[in-house]
């Protein structure tokens, strides 16, 4: 076990043993990525690792070379499947209370779609 932290009834847990539903755009051995319920822009896909990691902070101290370029491969996939390489796109993961995290499994959001302005609100 790699944390002992972590809440394995979290809902992307609960996605990811198929317990809830997720509208899936990619997966494969290390990462799901699906589309947020919630969505904030015409693509917002969550990108996340199969194993179970907390936060950014847990998958970069614990993950494996191969789980760490699986989430760059998730990039580039959602990027190549809604063609947002010409327009760009925004990637976030927050993290702890500071970064607002609320679903406490590692997660990317890769936002794209229209434009997003600054970051700044
Ligand atoms: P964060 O605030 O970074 O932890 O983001 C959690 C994200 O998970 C939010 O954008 C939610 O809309 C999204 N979310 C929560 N439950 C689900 C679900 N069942 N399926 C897809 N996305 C979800």
């Amino acid at each position: 076990m790699i944390n002992e932290e972590y809440d394995k009834n979290n809902i992307f847990a609960k996605i990811l043993r198929k317990e809830a539903k997720a509208d899936i755009i990619f997966e494969n051995e290390y990462i799901l990525c699906f589309r947020d319920i919630f969505a904030i822009a015409p693509v917002h896909i969550l990108i996340i690792p199969k194993r179970h990691f907390k936060d950014i902070f847990d998958f970069s101290k614990n993950a494996s070379s191969e789980e760490k370029v699986a989430i760059f491969d998730g990039f580039e996939n959602i990027i190549k499947i809604f063609k947002l390489d010409q327009d760009g796109c925004r990637l976030i993961s927050n993290f702890g209370d500071h970064g607002g995290q609320e679903v406490p499994h590692l997660h990317f959001h890769l936002l794209g779609g229209k434009g997003l302005g600054p970051m700044r609100s």
